[in-house]
């Protein structure tokens, strides 16, 4: 846990959310400001500050991201439709927060290549 990091402090529930999925490694919520009708971030219980970081990371947290965005989206209704799943890295990518997180994102037609 990082201190000054928001994404730990909704893992550890000082900051509230509305959280959808919860397991020993990876925590999803639907994220405060919504870019599609589902938007749900997935998050590693423990900081690591952006996928640029995941070498010292378990590969069973790594797995644990990828089901509960799969399974987060079967819940949510869209895994039939279609959904995306993207990872900000970066300043170029606006990356505003650094704590590792997957955007589901899904629930209407998604234009590629993002802008
Ligand atoms: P990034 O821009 O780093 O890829 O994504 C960060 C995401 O976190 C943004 O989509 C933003 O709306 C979301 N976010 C920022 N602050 C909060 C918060 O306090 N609660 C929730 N649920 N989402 C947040
Ligand atoms: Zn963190």
């Amino acid at each position: 846990m990082s201190a000054d990091c928001l994404f730990c402090k909704i893992v550890s529930g000082a900051i509230p959310s509305d959280i959808v999925h919860r397991d020993q490694q990876v925590t999803a919520f639907r994220d405060i400001q919504p870019r599609a009708p589902v938007h749900i971030l997935v998050v590693p219980n423990q900081h690591i500050a952006s996928l640029g970081e995941v070498d010292g990371a378990e590969p069973a947290v790594l797995a644990a991201l990828f089901r509960a965005a799969a399974a987060v989206a079967r819940q949510a209704g869209v895994a039939e439709r279609g959904y995306r799943v993207v990872v900000n890295t970066g300043a170029d990518a606006g990356q505003s927060v650094a704590h590792l997180h997957l955007h589901v994102l899904g629930g209407r037609a998604l234009g590629w290549p993002p802008g």
